[in-house]
């Protein structure tokens, strides 16, 4: 990576300011799922460690009016982040102001504060979403440095990230975006082969981009998951009532010219008459659908296939379940990927994508992977090849 790592920067006594992705899920209240806040914690520890000033801000869910602030204060979040570190967090329910700029102020070295969700700037025309100028550079007069480690935002331009990048002296890349950088950056440009990419998911519109640059970087393209039906069709199969994008069929037949032997569909499918758990299942090939009949997981036949296809392979990107992983008759084929890379002891193995993070979580394999993606947006952008605009304001090295 050409960009400045937060080693690099000298933070002793000085004020650190420290875009997190605390954005995690809350119930009646409750966080549910604080596996954003510890994937911070080596950032912020090394922060303290090295004796900075450390004010961390984040932004939590969407807010466009008033009324959206109810349940969006980060306070409880900071009450999760102080547990975790062991350590007093001071929040400020501020997002500007004497009292935010009077708590920095007051701030010791190997202290940490923690100020008020970005996106409640975002009720009077937007400042954060749409990177206003002021609100960049007035957060960027908070502190001496910027360190950005909010990957799950990075393929976006707002003022808390690139804004305060742009108008202070100095900024560099957090732990964990180093890593998510490092893992994603060198399995696109520098993979060790064979490289293999499965994607799965809904819509084939969702990953044509992703579809592209792995047809273009990968040996193989492993397809499943609803997308698959597209392509089917596109070849002239019946797929009876499986999802299916109509409007996409060009698309998939030029990414079927495109990707030739490289792209690789399913053979064998669980189908259904409902999209249900206990509606009853048949196993049948490609050719043999009904017109009532939906496929929601890959069969027994695709699943061996793809795990001969898998072996070896020094480098597998997985984006999108390749099932209905939800409904646990449908779960089979996105467990199998699971156990297959689980496997793969000489592989690098990253997963990018939200729900097929979810799903190895849920199936137990959250250890078994080199890397799984914190950000499903931004890692669906970078897989695609395109720029992420939070890493590209930071300091080059
Ligand atoms: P990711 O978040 O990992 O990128 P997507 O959001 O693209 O993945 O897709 C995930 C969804 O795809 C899951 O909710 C799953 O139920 C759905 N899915 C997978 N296979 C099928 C299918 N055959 N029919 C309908 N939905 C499917
Ligand atoms: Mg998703």
């Amino acid at each position: 990576m050409i960009k400045k790592r937060m080693n690099d920067v000298n933070v002793t006594g000085k004020t650190v300011l420290v875009r997190v992705d605390f954005n995690v899920p809350i119930e009646d209240g409750v966080i549910t799922d604080d596996n954003r806040i510890r994937q911070a914690l080596p950032t912020l520890e090394n922060l303290l460690e090295r004796r900075a000033k450390v004010v961390c801000f984040s932004h939590l869910g969407r807010v466009k009016t008033e009324d959206d602030k109810s349940g969006k204060s980060l306070d409880i979040v900071a009450k999760k982040l102080a547990e975790h570190l062991g350590k007093k967090v001071k929040f400020v329910p501020e997002t500007r102001g004497k009292t935010l700029e009077t708590a920095i102020a007051a701030l010791k070295a190997g202290e940490i504060m923690m100020f008020e969700n970005t996106r409640f700037e975002d009720i009077e025309g937007k400042k954060e979403s749409k990177n206003d100028e002021n609100l960049g550079r007035y957060w960027a007069s908070l502190g001496d440095v910027f360190i950005n480690d909010a990957f799950g935002t990075a393929h976006r331009e707002h003022a808390s990230n690139v804004g305060i990048a742009t108008y202070i002296d100095e900024s560099a890349a957090g732990l964990l975006l180093e890593k998510e950088i490092d893992f994603i950056g060198n399995a696109i440009e520098n993979p060790k082969r064979p490289f293999v990419a499965i994607l799965g998911g809904v819509k084939v519109s969702d990953k044509i981009g992703v579809i592209r640059n792995l047809l273009k970087k990968a040996d193989r393209v492993l397809i499943g998951g609803g997308m698959s039906y597209t392509f089917m069709r596109a070849q002239g199969y019946e797929i009876g009532t499986s999802v299916v994008e109509d409007d996409k069929l060009d698309l998939a037949r030029t990414l079927l010219d495109e990707g030739k032997d490289k792209l690789v569909l399913p053979i064998d499918f669980k189908l259904t008459k409902a999209f249900d758990n206990d509606a009853p299942i048949r196993i049948a090939a490609r050719d043999e659908f009904s017109k009532e009949e939906m496929g929601l997981d890959v069969g027994p036949k695709t699943i061996e296939k793809y795990q001969e296809l898998l072996t070896g392979a020094k480098t597998v990107v997985w984006n999108g379940p390749v099932g209905v992983f939800e409904m646990s008759n449908f779960a089979k084929g996105t467990i199998a990927i699971c156990e297959t890379l689980a496997n793969l002891n000489e592989a690098t193995t990253i997963i990018g994508g939200g729900d097929s993070a979810a799903a190895a979580i849920k199936f137990g394999y959250e250890t078994s992977f080199s890397h799984i993606s914190t950000g499903g947006g931004a890692s669906l952008e970078y897989l695609e090849g395109k720029t992420l605009p939070g890493v590209a304001c930071l300091d080059n090295r």
